[in-house]
């Protein structure tokens, strides 16, 4: 297919290739972007509700610990202060007197501080002044917490946060270890309805501290002013600012920690019956984690996506330069093509022109050498039309006088000689009438065609067609002993002009000479035949032997010869697929060869060759 001018001139469909790739980049770009986004935000709101989610459970697992730890010591409270021994031994105290009973009072404070845990054991009288105490302080002057005797006189359970005024004001971290928070109980104890004393257990709060040492999270107890009263090692980096009561909605705060600013998730949850709220700080890392994290993997999927996008416009662009380098190829090919056509065209009109014109030629020459052939020969027997009009008036002369003998041997009664006369004149008659059919042959016009000819009768005619003038010129022709089997391929009649026309020559070469031979002999040896003409005459001259078969090449006078017998016979050879040369004779004269394709033929087949071609 040829394509048209207006369509190899068609612009490529597709974008071109640095617009495309950057509207790729820049769109790939904002959506990976927006994606990351998303995605952070999405993966962080996860995250945050799972941290409130873990406040809530965290403010329950450390509520347990409060109450277990407070519940052990109100109960422990109450018990003992029920227990009929306490009260048998604060009856004694009071009735048999301060000094024998208050070893037994100490001791016993002694023992219940030791073997429950609780940091201090105080047993108070009703005014609530401490009589005896667990540590070894002294007692003298100290009083109970007004609020816990009062309290504990109205026959309830006291509690109280006692928490030591430098405690408060001090960092939390550098807080000496001495210096601690302290939950009070209280009970009466009462004999015959009255109240005789009160019991005192003091719980150190550094338990809970304890417990919560091993948190992440910063949790810290508040009371109901808002004041610090414990918390583990983490909630003491916090500034003093953020110490204060959360409540139950998650409240964000950001802090100072260690130099470094943080944000926390706060919340917190009261527990009114003991005036304290207790306070939990979850870091929001995780959240910011979360976050971070999935901005980077879906960051590093969208540079995946974009590098595979990237890698298949590559390919894609290759794949279309590629198109287009070989449409440009195709249409340069097909142009290319085109045009080699109609140079091709234009130059097979040429060659048909040329060879009509061959053609014509052609034709026209085989026509002008048709004619040539059929003048030269026409002229041959011009030239040979004294010798032959001599050839046949001896004849008739001798038939004459052979005929006017015959009658008058049969006037004479001699019927004997008129019969052998009569013989005579038939023999003469048989031989002019050979001659006359083998010039009518010689006459014919020739075909073109090829075919086997036996070569022995061909040299035969040819000697009969120029014995009037060796006659004439009193010239031996000499036959050598020819296989009557050599066949020649060729047309009878042309090989015969040629091999007159070379008998002609040969005569007229030896006319002027003393000795007047012409010798014609012909062999098969191989696959080829050479017809061979030698005479004795004066030869073919050096210069003339390139000059000799051109045509109208003749050295006779003008009016004996035309120059045309050697050019014609050089082709009527060649037609033959033969060759003819000149040389020297060995008897003296030229010597012409003429060698050609032939063989051993069948005598029986060939017989009926065709005499005309
Ligand atoms: P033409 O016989 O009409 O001259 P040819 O072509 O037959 O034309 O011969 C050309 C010339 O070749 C002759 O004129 C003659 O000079 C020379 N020639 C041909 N045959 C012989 C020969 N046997 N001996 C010497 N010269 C020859």
């Amino acid at each position: 297919m040829v394509l048209n001018k207006a369509e190899m001139s068609d612009k490529p469909q597709y974008i071109s290739p640095p617009r495309e790739g950057l509207i790729l980049v820049i769109t790939a770009l904002v959506i990976g972007i927006s994606a990351m986004f998303v995605a952070g935000n999405w993966q962080a709101e996860q995250a945050r509700d799972r941290l409130e989610q873990r406040s809530k459970q965290v403010l329950a697992l450390h509520k347990e610990a409060i109450f277990g730890l407070l519940d052990k010591y109100s109960l422990m409270t109450v018990l003992v202060a029920r227990r009929p021994g306490t009260k048998e031994m604060f009856v004694s105290y009071q009735t048999e007197g301060e000094f024998e009973n208050l070893a037994i009072l100490q001791s016993f404070a002694g023992h219940l501080a030791a073997m429950s845990g609780a940091h201090r054991v105080r047993l108070a009288l009703p005014s609530g002044k401490i009589i005896a105490q667990s540590t070894l302080e002294s007692t003298s002057g100290v009083f109970l917490d007004s609020g816990l005797r009062d309290t504990a006189l109205q026959d309830r359970l006291g509690r109280a946060t006692l928490v030591t005024p430098e405690r408060l004001s001090q960092d939390f971290a550098t807080r000496p270890a001495n210096e601690m928070s302290i939950y009070a109980f209280a009970a009466s104890v009462r004999h015959q309805g009255k109240i005789i004393g009160i019991i005192n257990i003091d719980v150190g709060l550094e338990v809970l501290e304890n417990a919560w040492a091993l948190s992440e999270d910063l949790i810290f107890v508040t009371n109901s002013a808002g004041d610090f009263i414990v918390g583990n090692q983490l909630a003491g980096l916090l500034g003093t600012e953020n110490f204060k009561s959360y409540n139950s909605e998650i409240e964000m705060i950001a802090t100072q920690i260690s130099g470094k600013s943080q944000r926390f998730l706060a919340r917190g949850e009261d527990f009114p019956h003991i005036g304290w709220t207790l306070n939990v700080l979850i870091n929001e890392a995780p959240v910011l984690r979360a976050r971070a994290n999935a901005m980077i993997i879906t960051g590093l999927i969208a540079l995946l996506l974009l590098g595979l996008g990237f890698i298949l416009i590559q390919r894609r662009l290759a794949y279309q330069s590629k198109i287009e380098a070989e449409r440009k190829t195709a249409n340069l090919l097909e142009q290319k093509v085109e045009q080699r056509t109609s140079e091709l065209l234009g130059a097979n009109k040429k060659l048909q022109k040329e060879f009509d014109e061959r053609v014509v030629a052609e034709t026209a020459l085989k026509k002008a050498q048709a004619s040539l052939i059929q003048s030269a020969k026409l002229a041959a027997i011009g030239q040979m039309s004294t010798a032959l009009a001599h050839e046949y008036n001896q004849p008739l002369a001798a038939i004459r006088s052979y005929a006017d003998n015959a009658v008058t041997f049969l006037g004479q009664e001699k019927p004997k000689n008129a019969e052998d006369n009569l013989h005579r004149i038939a023999k003469m008659t048989e031989r002019m009438a050979q001659l006359s059919r083998t010039l009518k042959t010689f006459a014919r016009e020739p075909r073109t065609k090829l075919q086997s000819v036996i070569l022995q009768p061909l040299l035969r005619e040819a000697i009969i067609l120029v014995e009037p003038s060796t006659n004439k010129h009193n010239v031996q022709l000499h036959l050598s002993k020819i296989d009557p089997q050599i066949c020649v391929m060729a047309g009878y009649v042309r090989l015969s002009q040629v091999v007159v026309n070379l008998l002609s020559n040969a005569i007229d070469a030896v006319t002027d000479e003393e000795q007047r031979d012409v010798f014609l002999s012909a062999k098969l040896e191989g696959s080829k035949v050479s017809i061979c003409v030698q005479d004795t005459g004066p030869g073919v001259a050096k210069a003339d032997k390139n000059k000799i078969f051109d045509a109208f090449f003749t050295s006779k006078d003008v009016g004996d010869g035309l120059g045309l017998g050697l050019s014609i016979a050089y082709n009527i050879v060649h037609d033959f697929g033969g060759e003819i040369s000149v040389g020297k004779s060995k008897h003296g004269g030229a010597s012409f060869v003429i060698v050609m394709p032939g063989t051993l033929g069948n005598l029986q087949t060939e017989k009926g060759t065709d005499r005309n071609g």
